[in-house]
């Protein structure tokens, strides 16, 4: 039996299909379900279930819920069917309506996407800006009208100072993945963003995790804020088949260029702690003869796009990313994440593997655990309340005596060398 059936951790398809009820009960207008159902949604997701009725009466949402629930369709749909039902033909685009704060340019531009399919029935106009790349297309874009706005914070803030936005007469606005936000120090320019637009607006807060931060922003703004949590902790890690390796950092690339020839096939996505780390192992896998492509936060605007084109057209099979990077890319049927570093944040791992198992399918995660990484693994284990089942056949064990059968069966010799006094005395102890 493969790893994957060894280990399979039960799957329980939690946001989907969990309930009878179907779009067509949510209220949504023909021209919107003739879109979802292009899309081949079945049934709404628990996340949509609970939001799209809130919303379209207008009330705050807080809404806990992380990248892969249907989120995006979730406050999409009810602000296509509001601005829709109130449609003044003669102010149509003259004035953003809705305004989504999205905290990379990578999930700005995949939340357009979306509402550019939800909303292709519909003929609202929708735009996305962000920094890091030329402000004229942008401008113009503005100037031709827009009834819903994607942004990231300071680009948003750069053009209203610029006078080339006019946030006034904004009715829903959305503070997506509101925990990353925060975490990269956007607190006072989402702030900034909410005053800007006008006192009786309806918000909607969407947050993979709740901490303290995020609570407390909440309730400077929001108004009596209806609570919907779809992300119970252990949730995430529901669905996907994980397993944990435990190797000498100087082995990872080893073990990493072994499964990859070996074990892990398919569309696979890396993660890696820092952007020199994800540039090492990218020169690494190329001479290695893979296809591969990276993102990290120093790589222009246009290298990042290019990159994750090349990912999701199939040019490349494996996409290296930071996880600032990579967060809420929504990369369809990714068969595999390798943690070829351990995060230092729980909450990094429930994201990262959540890329993978998406919409309801079945995904495998494969991390590489150094002697110094156990304690991340800890506070992992302890978030998502499972203990990650431990692949102890491979060739590059921490310890090298602990499986010496394991060398036979596939040919590798152990490397020879004295053990240090802390590997004896870990003997075991890893496993
Ligand atoms: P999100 O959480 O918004 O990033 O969505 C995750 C993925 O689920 C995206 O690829 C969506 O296209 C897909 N999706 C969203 N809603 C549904 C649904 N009701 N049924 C099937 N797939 C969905």
């Amino acid at each position: 039996m493969g790893v994957r059936g060894l280990f399979a951790v039960s799957l329980q398809k939690s946001f989907f299909k969990q309930n009878e009820m179907q779009f067509k009960d949510l209220q949504l207008n023909k021209h919107i379900l003739r879109a979802i159902s292009e899309k081949g949604y079945e049934f709404p997701t628990s996340v949509q279930v609970q939001t799209i009725p809130l919303m379209l009466a207008k009330k705050d949402v807080i809404a806990s819920a992380q990248t892969g629930t249907g989120k995006t369709a979730a406050f999409a749909l009810p602000i296509l069917q509001s601005l829709f039902d109130k449609q003044d033909p003669s102010k149509k685009g003259k004035k953003i309506r809705a305004l989504v704060v999205s905290p990379t340019r990578e999930l700005a531009i995949q939340i357009e996407e979306s509402f550019k399919g939800y909303g292709k029935y519909t003929n609202l106009k929708t735009a996305v800006v962000f920094g890091g790349t030329s402000i004229d297309p942008q401008v113009t874009m503005l100037k031709n009208g827009v009834d819903i706005l994607i942004a990231t914070p300071g680009r948003l803030l750069d053009l209203h100072k610029q006078e080339l936005v006019n946030l006034s007469f904004i009715e829903t606005l959305v503070l997506d993945e509101a925990d990353l936000m925060l975490d990269m120090g956007f607190i006072d320019d989402v702030k900034k963003i909410e005053r800007l637009c006008p006192k009786s607006k309806q918000i909607a807060l969407f947050s993979a995790t709740m901490p303290h931060k995020v609570v407390e922003l909440a309730k400077t703004i929001l108004k009596n804020p209806e609570k919907i949590d779809v992300t119970p902790q252990y949730a995430a890690a529901q669905g996907i088949n994980q397993v944990l390796y435990y190797v000498p950092k100087t082995k990872k690339m080893e073990l990493c260029l072994h499964l990859l020839r070996n074990t892990i096939k398919g569309d696979i996505l890396i993660f890696r702690r820092t952007k020199f780390g994800v540039d090492k192992l990218e020169k690494m896998l190329r001479k290695n003869d893979f296809s591969v492509a990276s993102i990290h936060g120093d790589k222009t605007q246009d290298a990042r796009e290019e990159a994750l084109n090349r990912f999701k057209n199939k040019a490349v099979s494996i996409l290296i990313a930071t996880d600032v990077a990579s967060r809420g890319l929504d990369i369809d049927h990714l068969d595999a994440v390798i943690n070829f570093d351990i995060p230092n944040i729980p909450e990094s791992y429930v994201h990262r593997i959540g890329r993978t198992g998406r919409a309801g399918n079945t995904g495998a995660s494969y991390s590489f655990c150094a002697a110094d990484e156990k304690i991340y693994i800890q506070g992992i284990q302890k978030l998502i309340n499972i203990s990650i089942p431990v692949m102890e056949d491979h060739p590059y064990p921490l310890d090298p005596n602990a499986k010496p059968e394991i060398y036979r069966k596939l040919g590798v010799k152990p490397k020879k060398g004295r053990k240090s006094d802390a590997s004896k005395k870990n003997k075991k102890r890893w496993y």
